[in-house]
């Protein structure tokens, strides 16, 4: 039997990483679009959680630059199939901050929220449908995705046919 709340994959590049975004977009697109989902990214700093995030926001759509939320603590993308909100907590100091900026509104119909450093904000965020974890493998990376609600196991299946499909 299939394990639907696990999934592991080597990353050997950027650009995998990028396509592995893609993956998870193809993905998201099969649940119902007012569905409001969330990730959390972790991983050690420079593991390639914001680029994971960049190969997501494009392509879902988005043509620009994807700015790392560094400063900001959120960037917002308003595509067709779903607004992006991509935070990244590292440098939230007081989690009353995000009280101020109205984080519970975020969380919402037809979002996509991505969240770097969540232990950060514990709380005030939104359950996590996938946890990622993102390891160091010298220049490659390797990831792991554990789902958190039905909606992630949906995600997570659905990788999971596309992984076997490739093989076959
Ligand atoms: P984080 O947001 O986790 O701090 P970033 O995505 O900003 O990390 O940075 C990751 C860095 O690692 C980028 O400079 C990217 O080019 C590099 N990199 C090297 N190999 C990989 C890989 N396999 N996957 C993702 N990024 C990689
Ligand atoms: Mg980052």
């Amino acid at each position: 039997m299939t394990d639907l709340s696990h999934y592991t994959q080597y990353i050997p590049d950027e650009t995998a990483m990028c396509a592995f975004g893609a993956d998870l977009v193809n993905a998201i697109c099969k649940l119902p679009s007012s569905n409001a989902i969330t990730f959390y990214l972790n991983g050690d700093l420079g593991a390639g959680k914001t680029t994971l995030s960049r190969g997501i926001i494009q392509a879902l759509g988005h043509q620009g630059n994807v700015k790392s939320p560094t400063y900001t603590l959120v960037e917002e993308y308003h595509l067709p199939q779903k607004t992006v909100y991509h935070f990244d907590l590292y440098r939230l100091s007081d989690p009353e901050e995000l009280e101020f900026m109205g984080i519970r509104d975020y969380f919402n119909q037809n979002c996509l929220c991505l969240i770097e450093w969540s232990e950060k904000g514990k709380g005030l965020l939104a359950e996590p449908d996938i946890i990622i974890n993102i390891a160091y493998a010298d220049n490659a990376r390797n990831i792991s995705l554990i789902a958190q609600s039905i909606q992630g196991e949906q995600i997570i299946k659905t990788l999971q046919q596309h992984k076997l499909q490739n093989t076959l």
